[in-house]
């Protein structure tokens, strides 16, 4: 069975960049009728059940046909909302430091011009979706995917992610995406991406 993990921090904790209501609707509703739907579509798949969900997205393949699109939706949607509560804290943002500000600067020449390419995959993302900064063979890339497609089914590994699905942002923003998007830089976890890429450079 998958679970709903709770947030690792209060419902109200990202103000003012992300409110409490959206936290409440985000988390208690979308995540959790991603995971219920998830266990539901793999209720006679007692084996599907024990697996970790990465490791279900990344070999979709092996998911009996009649039911892969639904296990890709619904597990997509638990692993990159699970992931999406991690890479946020209260009193977070500004600049990354260590290995993985080296890493930005190889890829993209400085941590400004990351930021605006990653901001703009977000923004320029054509209805529900997310952006990502992933690791592909030791390098850092920028990429956007559409619904709730992870890139761990690609083979790549998120660092950090951003979710431009309307649920995130339109009680407090409304239909202004760049403002949510120039908001949220204020909560990125820079510790949490550094570990992540610490641990996904060593696997790739
Ligand atoms: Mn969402």
């Amino acid at each position: 069975m998958f679970t709903l993990p709770d947030l690792p921090y209060d419902y109200k904790a990202l103000e003012p960049f992300i409110d409490e209501e959206t936290m409440h609707f985000h988390h208690d509703r979308h995540h959790a009728t991603y995971v219920k739907n998830l266990n539901d579509v793999l209720g006679g798949h007692e084996d599907l059940l024990n697996l970790d969900i990465n490791d279900i997205l990344r070999d979709l393949e092996k998911i009996p046909e009649e039911i892969r699109i639904k296990v890709k939706n619904n597990g997509g949607g638990h692993a990159n909302h699970s992931l999406f509560w991690e890479v946020m804290t209260p009193g977070g943002g500004g600049e990354p430091k260590g290995k993985v500000l080296g890493a930005i600067e190889n890829s993209f020449g400085d941590f400004p011009t990351f930021q605006e390419k990653f901001s703009a995959a977000g923004v320029s993302h054509f209805g529900s979706g997310w952006a990502w900064l992933v690791i592909k063979d030791g390098k850092l890339d920028i990429l956007d995917t559409p619904n709730q497609d992870s890139p761990v089914s690609e083979r790549k590994t998120p660092i950090l992610l951003l979710d431009v699905w309307e649920h995130a942002y339109y009680l407090k923003y409304k239909n202004m995406r760049a403002d949510y998007i120039k908001a949220w830089w204020n909560t990125v976890n820079w510790e949490k991406v550094e570990k992540l890429f610490e641990s996904g450079v060593n696997k790739s």
